[in-house]
């Protein structure tokens, strides 16, 4: 297979003519911050209005940050502190869309509705960044840093040949909404819930010399042959069937066609070479360029270029687990992991994960170290017998500081916040895999405002006095939920039964109950750590009300199939109902929201938290313990579906935090 250019370079790119730079007072003032950075994603620009940080209403150079992964280079933008007439231009444009108002809609099939459903579908992720200014690093760190964002280029072209949409974005015409799109969703297909069905939403614009529209391009995966995929609906099952099927469906590997009828299965490494080569040698010079006392990272980067020659990912498992938040400031995952994004869900899509281990993580890994064996015996207690408190030996998750996500971890919307990996080999296999939940996504001031806002349309104001911004209580919350996986009946447990949770409640159930158990844990052990003087009163209060916000986030998603809902929408229905019936939480129909506007609001009642939330947690792990499939399975369904007092309150939930964008990320490094 020869290279396919996927993104095209900037100096490709058709120079739009030079437009006159704008004079009088109206200057770089007539868009404000949030039609800036939306508009700048039409446009398919890569920049972001970071703040007004002089407040003067006006964009100004020092004030955009340059995104990563976009077609124009940062210098085009800026030269020595001014905006170039480049920049001049494109914010031309920017306010003529504006002015222009939004685009005609037509009927089915034509371009126009393609054109008005791809600015949909992009208005529905609101641009928010990540950034990090590196530039303060010792200059070999700085290099490593470079190369590693050149490596995350050629993981995104694998991405693209594997989910098969390398040679569509080497045809996208100037169509810049499109390309935008496509550069968002790594694809050319819409994914918004409304939008993702539509016929119309893709990025393929009508074939100007055809009379015929082209139609959104089918989904064929890159990681099967188009025949086989064009004529068996039912690819994965017949596969999963064919004698061959476990060398077929490996997860580092192509299946291929020999003379359009024998099946062959080809590794990654000789599918893919040349991309996989490049990424081999950015990971080695960036080992290369890092100082001594960065030696377990250097070695899991060396670890891990070789897995992109060899196809064989067991060494970089080994030196990626050895790396930790004391013996490296760097977290690398990169290689082929999560199967998720592919149709049979057998092959490992490449990503890359880069980031900065946050000191938070370190500091309650040391408070809480110590308690361990005490988390053990008091959830122990809870859940009563025949569970009896283990010996627990286990790694409290690391609190990682996202740089960079690509390929198979950069989501078009939303992010992914906690990953336990490897899913294969021998780090797998004996349990010796490395936890990490993701920090600092939502710590911008956007997001922190998009947050109130949800937060002032959901809660009355004497609970909406207990939010804050500090990421801190949320923190503290996941870092329990993360240790409580490990305490109490978890997954090696088996009941009077002799089963497994797996077994005794089956899948889906089962998955629905640790995560309650966790959650509910996270709640209960808040209020547990308040006497021991680990966290404070006020901590504590803040915790529970950020806990109750992240749970009505999870809901918002069920009010449409309840069927369909995810472990942590159906733990938040349980937690919310039971909080109701108890109230502990309250819905105070007559009373006003802390937005001022919204009729009827939440109060969550600190003082009764406590005692119903220890009921709750009695009763989950008390049916854990027993392997209890009834009452679990009443208990889980009647809040979500069933005659809990939680129910009616659904759609009011979805509504009002349905009216914010969810947040699409977009990366910008400074080195
Ligand atoms: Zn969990």
């Amino acid at each position: 297979m020869g290279p396919v250019v996927l993104f095209l370079l900037a100096a490709c790119e058709p120079t739009p003519p030079p437009e006159p730079e704008p004079t009088g007072p109206a200057g770089y003032a007539r868009l404000d911050r949030a039609t800036f950075n939306r508009v700048a994603v039409h446009q398919d620009l890569s920049l972001f209005w970071r703040s007004d940080a002089n407040g003067d209403g006006e964009v100004s150079p020092d004030e955009v940050a340059f995104v990563w992964g976009g077609r124009v280079e940062p210098k085009q933008w800026v030269t020595d502190g001014s905006f170039t007439s480049n920049f001049a231009g494109a914010y031309e444009r920017m306010v003529h869309e504006v002015g222009s108002g939004a685009p005609p809609d037509g009927p089915p099939g034509s371009e126009a509705r393609r054109r008005s459903l791809v600015l949909r579908e992009l208005d529905a992720g609101r641009p928010t960044l990540v950034e990090h200014d590196l530039s303060g690093l010792p200059a070999g760190e700085r290099e490593m840093v470079a190369r590693v964002l050149e490596a995350a280029t050629w993981i995104e072209r694998l991405y693209a040949r594997q989910r098969g949409v390398a040679q569509i974005g080497a045809e996208l015409g100037d169509d810049l909404p499109s390309r935008s799109l496509f550069r968002r969703n790594q694809g050319p297909w819409c994914e918004r819930s409304g939008l993702a069905d539509d016929p119309d939403c893709h990025t393929m614009p009508a074939k100007r010399d055809e009379a015929e529209q082209r139609g959104r391009p089918e989904r064929h995966s890159g990681l099967y042959p188009a025949s086989l995929q064009a004529e068996d609906p039912n690819f994965c099952d017949t596969l999963a069937k064919h004698p061959m099927a476990d060398v077929l469906l490996s997860p580092f590997s192509v299946v291929g066609r020999m003379a359009d009828i024998d099946l062959v299965s080809v590794p990654y490494t000789i599918a893919w070479q040349d991309d996989m080569h490049h990424v081999r040698d950015l990971l080695r010079q960036a080992a290369d360029a890092l100082p001594a006392n960065e030696a377990a990272f250097a070695t899991y980067l060396r670890a891990a270029a070789d897995g992109f020659e060899s196809n064989e990912w067991g060494a970089a498992d080994e030196a990626w687990v050895a790396m930790n938040s004391k013996n490296s400031r760097w977290y690398l995952r990169v290689g082929p992991d999560e199967t998720y994004f592919e149709p049979c869900d057998r092959k490992a899509g490449f990503h890359m994960s880069f980031a900065l281990i946050d000191p938070t993580s370190v500091s309650w890994q040391e408070k809480l170290d110590p308690l361990r064996s005490e988390m053990e015996g008091a959830l122990a207690a809870l859940a009563g017998p025949p569970y009896r408190a283990r010996d627990v030996a286990f790694s409290l998750p690391d609190f990682i500081d996202v740089v960079l996500n690509a390929g198979d971890s950069r989501s078009a919307v939303g992010a992914t916040t906690g990953q336990s990996l490897p899913n294969w080999g021998k780090v797998a296999d004996e349990g010796r895999g490395r936890t990490v939940a993701m920090t600092g996504f939502g710590a911008d001031p956007d997001s922190l405002a998009a947050e109130r806002e949800v937060a002032s349309a959901l809660l009355c104001s004497a609970t909406m006095a207990v939010h804050t911004d500090d990421p801190g209580p949320l923190l503290m919350s996941t870092i329990l939920h993360e240790a409580a996986h490990n305490l109490g009946p978890s997954h090696s447990y088996t009941g009077p039964d002799g089963k497994t949770a797996e077994r005794a409640f089956g899948g889906p159930l089962a998955a629905v109950m640790e995560e309650l158990k966790a959650q509910t844990a996270a709640w209960w052990l808040v209020d547990w750590l308040v006497p021991k003087g680990v966290i404070d009163e006020a901590t504590a209060r803040a915790a529970h009300v950020a806990d109750l916000e992240w749970a009505f986030g999870h809901l918002a998603s069920a009010a449409g199939d309840a069927s369909d809902s995810d472990a942590y929408t159906r733990l938040s229905a349980v937690q919310v109902g039971w909080m109701l019936e108890r109230g502990a939480l309250t819905w105070e129909a007559s009373a006003v929201a802390a937005n001022g506007r919204d009729q009827g609001c939440f109060e969550l009642h600190q003082g009764a938290i406590a005692p119903a939330v220890d009921g709750l947690a009695r009763e989950v792990l008390g049916m854990m313990a027993r392997n209890d499939v009834p009452a679990a399975t009443t208990l889980v369904e009647r809040h979500l579906a069933g005659d809990g007092p939680l129910v009616p309150l659904l759609p009011v939930i979805a509504e009002r935090v349905g009216r914010t964008p969810r947040p699409s990320y977009v990366y910008a490094v400074t080195y």
